[in-house]
């Protein structure tokens, strides 16, 4: 059965103190929202704590990223067998932050997501186009692209632990969101390739989250679009209400 999420991404926002409180807000509030699975990906050096603190809720836990190395020397990497020893059941994969800043390509997203599932952990893949592809109408060949390389070896039963999310990126923090028509459509598009490559129990069956300036105010109308099954929320995850006010929008 396809599943309704609302994950928040919180980026590298909130301090310790500050995360705990925000983490401990949204527990507080996290029995109103029904038949959504709800996410939260803190920064790293919120993880164990916020296991303990959503311990006994609804709330679970994500990463925004993770090594694609299983462990050994490379300074300043999180493993995703660290991720999941205190607790963590999803990690955020190929974020477009990720690959502009951090360079990371395709072929190395592949890695991470083949060690996430190996590990047991359930990869939100990210896909998206920019601004000048989606102006030059190549968005659905990019997005192609982007699909089958992170993909590339990936079987059935491994698709039924992985949830995709279309992020334009030029709709990432810039309050500039996709309209409805223009997520459906790409949803779709995502969905039928899912189909044609994995048959349509798995094609149905997979959540395909939006995820780009996503707030209250868009949700319900974004959501209420057959293909899309919930969101990835960047900024607006960052204040408690807000993040419940999304996931009440089903
Ligand atoms: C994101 O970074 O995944 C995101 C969707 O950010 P925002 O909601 O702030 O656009």
């Amino acid at each position: 059965m396809r599943k309704n999420i609302v994950a928040g991404n919180w980026k590298m926002n909130k301090t310790f103190p500050e995360g705990v409180e925000l983490i401990q807000q949204i527990v507080n509030q996290a029995d109103v929202v029904k038949n959504v699975e709800l996410i939260i990906a803190p920064p790293f050096i919120l993880t164990a704590e916020a296991s303990k603190i959503i311990k006994d809720s609804a709330v679970k836990l994500g990463a925004q990223n993770c090594s694609n190395y299983k462990e050994g020397a490379y300074t300043g990497e999180i493993s995703a067998s660290m991720l999941k020893s205190v607790g963590t059941e999803y990690v955020i994969l190929g974020h477009s932050e990720r690959r502009k800043y951090f360079k990371e390509t395709n072929e190395i997203i592949n890695e991470k997501i083949k060690l996430n599932l190996e590990i047991g952990l359930k990869p939100i893949v990210c896909c998206g186009e920019v601004l000048a592809e989606r102006e030059k109408e190549e968005h659905f060949q990019v997005v192609n692209k982007q699909i089958k390389e992170m993909f590339e070896g990936m079987n059935a039963e491994n698709m039924k632990n992985i949830i995709i999310a279309y992020e334009p990126v030029w709709a990432i923090g810039t309050g500039k969101t996709a309209t409805p028509e223009q997520a459906q459509q790409m949803h779709l598009f995502i969905r039928e390739k899912i189909k044609n490559s994995y048959g349509s129990q798995i094609a149905n069956d997979i959540s395909i989250l939006y995820g780009g300036s996503c707030k209250p105010s868009n949700a319900k109308e974004l959501f209420a679009n057959p293909d899309v099954d919930g969101g990835l929320i960047g900024g607006a995850s960052l204040k408690a209400s807000d993040f419940i006010e999304i996931a009440k929008s089903f």
